[in-house]
């Protein structure tokens, strides 16, 4: 990705310039339970992180990943514990966050346009301004073009490549200007230059002072995509930079079955 395009994008949207880490922009979660019925999917969960990281979610099937980037999302409303971003409840902030969910969850065939789902992401900017403005354009376009999907930008979600789809969603969630985006593997089924172009741009965003949280699965890419990683295993088991947190005891509290050649 082009770092000027992402500088660009960051002039024109309106929450800060340059939007460097700042010492109040940090993710709490603290003491987080869910359930689904009786089953337990998350345990007492703390932890806390500023921007400017790429975190990867780790744990095996089952493990409450999905679960807590939905609970961040705000899509569980039935938990215990408290999450908040700048110190303010998540609910009084929803716009800065954006979900990107596992690709089954996603309607392939909802008859949209990979503009008009960039175009999504002013929607939460609109109701209180009255109407779509030049600056609104102005953001689709940028996030567009930081993406490189300028010559996409009229296809159908359908027509889309699985990397493609990935970067129309990340697209709109810069266009909703969303300083946090929790993204649920959104490598699952790349080819390598598909997950290597996605990796650069994730990168590039934690870069520029963006926090991202990355479900993912594939342990060999680890220290290659992430500097944070964050191991469930229903509790907590393990969370801080990959050089010292991902480690052989990590992954077997976090793993039944850890699995070999991974280096850490
Ligand atoms: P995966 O890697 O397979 O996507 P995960 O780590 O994301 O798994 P979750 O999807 O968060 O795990 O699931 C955590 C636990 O909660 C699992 O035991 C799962 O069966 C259960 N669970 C998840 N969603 C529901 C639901 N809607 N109703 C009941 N149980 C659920």
């Amino acid at each position: 990705m082009d770092g000027k395009l992402t500088s660009d994008l960051f002039r024109i949207t309106e929450l800060g310039a340059s939007h460097d880490p700042e010492p109040g922009h940090c993710l709490a979660v603290e003491g987080l339970h869910v359930h689904y019925g009786a089953i337990c999917a998350l345990a007492d969960v703390s932890f806390s992180i500023g921007c400017g990281h790429c975190v990867g979610l780790l744990g095996q099937n089952g493990a409450g990943k999905s679960t807590l980037l939905k609970s961040i999302a705000g899509l569980h409303t039935r938990f215990s514990g408290s999450l908040t971003w700048r110190g303010l409840p998540l609910a009084s902030v929803r716009r800065e966050i954006a979900y990107l969910p596992q690709k089954d969850q996603v309607d392939p065939f909802f008859p949209l346009t990979v503009r008009g789902l960039v175009e999504m992401g002013r929607y939460p900017h609109l109701g209180e301004r009255g109407g779509w403005r030049k600056l609104d354009t102005e953001v689709v376009d940028t996030a567009i073009e930081t993406l490189k999907l300028g010559d996409l930008q009229k296809r159908r979600l359908f027509q889309l490549s699985g990397g493609q789809l990935q970067r129309t969603h990340i697209a709109r969630a810069l266009a909703q200007e969303a300083h946090v985006l929790l993204l649920d593997e959104p490598f699952a089924g790349l080819d390598e230059p598909s997950q290597r172009m996605l990796g650069e741009v994730l990168r590039e965003l934690a870069a520029n002072g963006r926090l991202l949280m990355v479900c993912h699965h594939d342990l060999k890419a680890v220290p290659e995509l992430f500097d944070t990683v964050l191991l469930l295993n229903r509790k907590l088991v393990g969370f801080g930079p990959v050089t010292e947190a991902f480690t052989p005891e990590a992954l077997r509290a976090a793993f039944d079955h850890p699995p070999e050649n991974v280096h850490v």
